[in-house]
């Protein structure tokens, strides 16, 4: 027996449940949607602006869930948390008892901080996960003198870049910072954030260098490549030496190792961090910063297909492998054949993309009618910002799945831009954009239509010409 029925019943108040929530309230708004949600504050999307047909920027804040009501009449909120899906009878079940029944039901569960160690349980091992995490964290930064941080993405290069008056130790499991979404190339571009230039200067040095090589081998090979040849050797141990007020270096990175244990102690530091290299660090508190599990923290009457990464295998309609219980955002593991230009990677963008895709097919199910994926899913596209610059990551940015058989072209300017373009069989496979570079749109045509761009050889990104006009 179900205390309350919805034909759509939504889980999680991500930005995936709510976009979800959002699209629902456009599609169908005549029709009952009921969103699950443990928080009443939910995610929400704002200043969305277009770079270009599928590059879109936005804001995320925080809201009051109960404001969702004003864009959706016939909305429903459940402030629980779901604990049980019975997909027999289309009913699930909320921490505090309720049964909901559904006509389709879509997950957003989200995902969980991945803490590099559980063996102690150490409230001093932080996962910065959400508003709570980000307070807990701001307030033993004012009490900590040194704070280890593991992890090599956008969160770990922010927490890097925005914090400062505590040292810290940087470990990283690769051979060059923010590896993510990053190539050792613009790593070396953003070296110049962590030292304190003037904007005057800052224009006065712009000299622009321009590099074509083909990687041979890894992106190891690359890095190399870079350090010696074309950026300069060496360039990450500048970052290392800004110094406090006391002269004390604030900045420490350890590269290529791993945590090995967590141990808390008595002495001068609370906690003891040993290395896959054996050095043993001891510091305050250590932020774990290595991604997401995804939250499959509910039980079910049947065994929905999971994806090597833990997440609901979904086809490209956001459909789990059962039918009617869709899946969207971290939660989900995109389990269709992808688009040569598209790949998973649990972001903002892709949370709203999936999510805003199932409630389309949501409704095509419940009206009977017929849909084709979403545009978006044609081009892997991201931005963001990265010790204070725009990035746009499109397509293969980083030669993803090509191979070894691609070639790089690279333009940079210090501390103004860095342009990376991934060429295979002459034509661009994926890009990294950072600065005010203008090309998005362009870009996005040339991966979208796959022009072949050996005609225009080196010119493609020569700075004296404008590359916009051969394709105006
Ligand atoms: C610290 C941090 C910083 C990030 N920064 C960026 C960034 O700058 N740009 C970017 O693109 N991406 C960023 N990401 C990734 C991005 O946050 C996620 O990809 C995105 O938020 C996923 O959205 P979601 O709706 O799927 O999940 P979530 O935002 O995790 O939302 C899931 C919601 O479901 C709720 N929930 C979980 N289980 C249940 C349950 N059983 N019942 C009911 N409710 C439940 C949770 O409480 C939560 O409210 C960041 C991630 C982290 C951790």
């Amino acid at each position: 027996m179900s205390n309350m029925k919805a034909t759509y019943v939504v889980v999680g108040g991500g930005i995936a449940g709510v976009t979800c929530v959002d699209t629902l309230a456009i599609l169908h708004p005549e029709e009952s949607v009921l969103l699950i949600t443990a928080s009443s504050l939910v995610k929400n999307v704002s200043n969305v602006s277009f770079f270009a047909k599928t590059i879109v920027k936005f804001d995320v804040h925080e809201t009051e869930a109960s404001s969702l009501k004003r864009i959706h009449p016939n909305l429903t909120i459940v402030y629980d948390s779901l604990t049980h899906i019975d997909t027999v009878n289309k009913v699930v079940t909320t921490d505090g008892g309720i049964l909901l029944e559904y006509n389709v039901l879509c997950i957003c569960t989200g995902g969980i901080p991945k803490l590099i160690s559980d063996s102690n349980n150490s409230k001093r091992i932080l996962g910065i996960r959400d508003t709570e995490s980000v307070h807990e964290f701001q307030s033993k930064l004012k009490s900590g003198r040194r704070m280890l941080i593991v992890g090599n993405g956008g969160i770990a290069s922010e927490i890097v870049h925005a914090t400062r008056g505590i040292q810290k130790v940087w470990v990283i499991r690769d051979d060059y910072i923010s590896a993510t979404f990053i190539d050792p190339g613009a790593a070396e571009f953003f070296q110049d954030t962590f030292k304190n230039k003037s904007a005057e200067e800052t224009s006065a040095s712009a000299v622009l260098r321009r590099h074509i090589f083909t990687e041979e081998d890894t992106l190891v090979s690359l890095n190399k490549d870079l350090k010696s040849a074309a950026l300069g050797p060496d360039w990450y141990r500048k970052l290392e030496s800004i110094r406090n007020e006391t002269g004390e270096q604030e900045l420490q990175i350890i590269y290529k190792v791993e945590v090995v244990s967590v141990m808390e102690r008595d002495g001068e530091y609370p906690l003891e961090v040993e290395l896959t290299n054996g050095q043993k660090i001891q510091c305050d508190f250590v932020i774990s910063a290595t991604g997401v599990i995804p939250a499959n923290n509910f039980t079910w009457d049947c065994k929905p297909g999971i994806g090597l990464d833990g997440g609901l295998s979904v086809n490209e309609f956001q459909e789990t492998t059962i039918k009617d219980v869709y899946a969207a955002g971290d939660v989900a593991h995109a389990a269709w054949n992808p688009g040569a230009h598209w790949f998973q990677l649990r972001l903002w963008t892709q949370a709203r993309q999936m999510a805003s895709m199932a409630a389309k097919a949501m409704h095509a199910r419940i009206t009977n009618e017929k849909i084709l994926q979403d545009f978006c899913f044609e081009l892997f596209t991201h931005c963001t910002t990265l010790f204070g610059y725009r990035i746009v990551l499109l397509g293969k940015y980083n030669g993803q799945g090509l191979g070894n058989n691609y070639e790089i072209l690279l333009r940079t300017t210090p501390r103004l831009e860095y342009i990376k373009f991934v060429i295979q069989n002459g034509r661009l496979q994926g890009a990294i954009l950072i600065g005010e570079t203008d090309l998005e749109e362009m870009c996005e045509n040339l991966i979208l239509d796959q022009i072949d761009l050996t005609p225009f050889g080196d010119d493609i990104l020569n700075p004296d010409i404008d590359i916009d006009d051969y394709f105006d």
